[in-house]
């Protein structure tokens, strides 16, 4: 299948995708059927470099249209399952970047398996992962697809300083579910999950000390969750367009004004998106500019989500929160999705960029 016809093939899910949306937010369950469609259409082999099968989605400058694509449409169709494709993607992303020749080829052997990767980063409060004499202690959440991704990147605090590795994930890992605790995402089934005990392999050990953090990846990679957010903003313009036609409100000139300003919303964030893609992907400007502009990038496109929220609260009215309108749904994912770690820093930090230039 070409990268087009992959694009051409997820577009046509999206609808059954945004259907089962309903039920499976309401349930707090996975998305299994939309990850096992991922799986048959191809898209988890897409992050692959090409010399693997892949599309180089997410690893190679080449990938990164048909990137935005995905990520976009998933977005459209359910924002969990966006988010879970984009964490995917980013373990690979990372795997490619700083593993080893072996782990790479054992990588790509997992996803031709068909096993879904996440990436879990965040420590808890009390108890943040460590590696200590051959074994983890502690715990990372939340974790997006906690008991039901198979593979996960985890950073974990060693003497040397922050490590990754890559862990099998089994039954002998403690999974938390937080359930009933999300306002939103509520399908990304996240959990805290608990590592004590567990012995790891040297071979799962991924890069250097201090790899992790180092840039353009840590940053730049950012514009991947923008792509989906972006994806989540398309479907709330189209479902408020469509839920203001179908009252007859297309000649009220208020409603003409929201509606306009959340066109234009849409399209500012598209514009940002697709202008960090290609900078983050194509490696053309320095690194610090790179993630420059994608932390930018991140602060547009949050705006831009926020005010269109605004606006269909404003426009529709309480039916934007009355269930099982997917408005009132699209508005808790996007709510809770916006919430990226340190927005203030990235975007003083990005200022203080351009200052220096
Ligand atoms: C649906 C969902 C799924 C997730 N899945 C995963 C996952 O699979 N794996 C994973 O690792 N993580 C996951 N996370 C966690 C995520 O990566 C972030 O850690 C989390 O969303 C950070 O949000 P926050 O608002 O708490 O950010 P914070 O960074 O805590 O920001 C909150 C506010 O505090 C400000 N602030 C932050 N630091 C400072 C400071 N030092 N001084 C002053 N102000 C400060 C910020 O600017 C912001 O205004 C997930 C989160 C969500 C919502």
């Amino acid at each position: 299948m070409t990268p087009d016809a992959l694009l051409a093939a997820l577009a046509r899910l999206v609808p059954a995708m945004q259907e089962r949306a309903i039920a499976l937010d309401a349930d707090e369950a996975f998305p299994e059927h939309d990850i096992q469609a991922l799986r048959e259409l191809g898209a988890l082999t897409a992050p692959l470099p090409s010399r693997l099968g892949g599309y180089g989605a997410g690893t190679e400058a080449e990938g990164c249209e048909l990137l935005v694509g995905l990520l976009r449409s998933l977005g459209q169709g359910n924002l969990a399952v966006g988010r879970l494709f984009e964490a995917h993607v980013n373990a690979l992303q990372l795997i490619v970047a700083y593993g080893n020749p072996m782990q790479i080829e054992r990588a790509a052997a997992d996803v031709r398996d068909g096993h879904l990767f996440g990436v879990w980063v965040t420590d808890p409060a009390e108890h943040a992962l460590v590696l200590d004499a051959g074994s983890l202690h502690g715990s990372k959440g939340p974790c997006s697809g906690g008991g039901y991704v198979t593979r996960a990147l985890v950073t974990m605090l060693t003497a040397a300083g922050t490590r990754m590795a890559v862990v099998a994930v089994d039954r002998m890992v403690g999974i938390e579910p937080m359930r009933g605790v999300l306002q939103g995402m509520r399908a990304s089934c996240n959990a805290v999950v608990r590592f004590d005990g567990i012995a790891l392999d040297v071979d799962a050990v991924i890069g250097g000390p201090g790899d992790y953090l180092r840039e353009p990846h840590l940053s730049a990679g950012a514009w991947r969750t923008t792509a989906v957010t972006l994806g989540g903003l398309d479907a709330l313009v189209t479902a408020a367009k469509n839920q203001l036609a179908r009252r007859g409100h297309q000649g009220a000139p208020l409603q003409q004004d929201r509606f306009g300003r959340m066109l234009i919303a849409q399209e500012t964030a598209r514009l940002w998106t697709v202008a960090a893609a290609q900078c983050a992907e194509a490696g053309e400007t320095s690194i610090a500019d790179r993630v420059a502009y994608v932390n930018l990038a991140r602060i547009a496109v949050e705006t831009a989500c926020l005010d269109a929220m605004r606006l269909a609260q404003r426009a529709l009215g309480l039916a934007a929160f009355l269930r099982p309108n997917p408005i009132e749904r699209l508005l808790r994912d996007l709510a809770v999705y916006l919430r990226q770690p340190a927005p203030d820093a990235v975007l003083t930090e990005a200022a203080l960029h351009a200052f220096s230039a």
